[in-house]
């Protein structure tokens, strides 16, 4: 009877220590699915700052500044590196 018992812990053992495992492992997929959505939000954001020129259609990012420059003593205003024009950061291009 006992090297019965002690068969059966032998075999189930690994099983039941792989479903605490597995158990265990979920919170942390849950976060590396959680950091992936916010990774993948923070990309649509920077897509969606993203805009065209309205006078020469060049593809400017007022979040990452990309298609822009700024005088020395205007940094408040950002200037389109194709044409020149001065872009509306604050309202939609
Ligand atoms: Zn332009």
């Amino acid at each position: 009877m006992i090297i019965g018992w002690f068969l059966i812990s032998i075999i189930f053992t690994p099983v039941i220590a792989l479903i605490f495992l597995i158990i265990a492992d979920l919170p942390y997929r849950q976060k590396d699915r959680i950091e992936a959505d916010l990774a993948k939000a923070k990309e649509a954001e920077l897509e969606n700052s993203r805009k065209s020129c309205p006078t020469c259609a060049q593809v400017v990012n007022f979040k990452t500044g990309e298609g822009l420059y700024h005088k020395e003593d205007e940094p408040w205003q950002m200037l389109c590196k194709g044409c020149d024009s001065v872009i509306d950061v604050t309202g939609d291009i």
